[in-house]
């Protein structure tokens, strides 16, 4: 195939625009394996990028699309050969480097990991980098010692991606969940995920205090700024909070009295860059850690051709639980 079926980005002086275009294949960027892509998913950050509301594009032209599943076309990297079933999630595709949006990618095979034994292609890209980075925060949290007998534990941003499958996540693994959300109407989808409290956005949305009243040990907060700052204000003694999110703002308008007087801790969650031993780790337990009929439950799949539409929607906070996008 000489060339692809992608959506590219550009951008000029009148602003950005992105189309389908027959991609050349010459012009794909360096990389010692080829892979023919199957499945993508709609991130935040692809919202990001597809919008153009955060510089999160580095380079022009751009494939958009920060993770993909699909079969190895051609290798000249050691540890995989054509055939291979492969997973990539960040280093920069769809930001530095062409993305998941298209039919082929060309990549580093260092950035690749197998696609492990019990999951399809489908339920991979169901997971994606949204869910895979809520197992790194239940890692997080235990690599920090916490356990469900500590107390309970908050998702911010609960009916998105990563909280969608946080909850699920920290339920299976026995932690009371405080779902919250400003969407009180999605509470028996919370429920059925395995939330067993709906916390309403609006009581992590006023002013912060220095300390607040102590409600759980744990949280994974997906949203950052306000909430994420009394949730820190509300976290018992020696507990943590992994954040990995800013759907709500970059900010932090914190104060350091929940460390210095509580021994609160506040865990940094970066997926992009994440060391390979440690991506390995957290999608064999996705494989089989996360209950595959709560999986489908939380997710829809899409054509490559309504991808700019759902990333109009998820920057808006529309978008409920996982989107697969079909590619091949
Ligand atoms: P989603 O849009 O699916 O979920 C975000 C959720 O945040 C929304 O569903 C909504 O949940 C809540 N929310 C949206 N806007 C606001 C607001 N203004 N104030 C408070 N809550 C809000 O996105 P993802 O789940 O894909 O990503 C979540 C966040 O995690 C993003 O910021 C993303 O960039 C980040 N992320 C970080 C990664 C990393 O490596 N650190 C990797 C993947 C994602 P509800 O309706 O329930 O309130």
């Amino acid at each position: 195939m000489a060339s692809f079926k992608a959506l590219v980005i550009d951008k000029s002086d009148a602003g950005q625009n992105v189309e389908f275009r027959d991609f050349d294949e010459t012009d794909l960027m360096d990389g010692d394996v080829t892979v023919r892509v199957s499945h993508s998913t709609l991130n935040y950050k692809d919202g990001l990028a597809l919008t153009g509301k955060a510089p999160v594009v580095r380079r022009f032209p751009m494939i958009p699309g920060v993770d993909l599943v699909g079969v190895v076309e051609t290798s000249s990297h050691s540890e995989f050969k054509p055939g291979d079933a492969v997973i990539l999630n960040g280093w920069g595709l769809g930001e530095t480097h062409l993305g998941a949006y298209a039919e082929k990618v060309r990549v580093k095979g260092d950035w690749l990991i197998p696609l492990p034994s019990g999951l399809s292609p489908h339920q991979a890209m169901a997971i994606g980098t949204a869910g895979y980075t809520a197992m790194l925060c239940l890692m997080a949290l235990e690599k920090h010692g916490l356990t469900p007998e500590r107390g309970p534990a908050v998702v911010t941003g609960a009916v998105g991606g990563v909280g969608s499958v946080a909850v699920t996540l920290l339920a299976r693994a026995g932690w009371h969940v405080i779902a919250s959300t400003g969407r009180p109407e999605e509470a028996d989808y919370l429920k059925g995920l395995g939330a067993a409290e709906i916390l309403d956005r609006s009581e992590l949305t006023g002013a912060v205090r220095p300390l607040g009243k102590e409600r759980w040990a744990a949280g994974v907060d997906t949203v950052g700024s306000v909430p994420l700052a009394n949730v820190i204000a509300m976290t018992k003694y020696g507990g943590a909070i992994a954040a990995c999110g800013l759907a709500a703002g970059m900010d932090l308008p914190s104060t350091v009295a929940p460390f210095i007087l509580r021994n609160v801790a506040l865990l940094g969650v970066d997926s992009v860059m994440a060391p390979k031993a440690l991506r390995i780790e957290a999608w064999n337990r996705l494989a089989h850690e996360l209950d595959h009929g709560k999986l489908a439950a939380m997710t829809s799949t899409i054509p490559l051709a309504e991808v700019m539409e759902a990333g109009r929607k998820i920057v808006e906070g529309q978008i409920k639980g996982r989107v697969v996008v079909a590619i091949a």
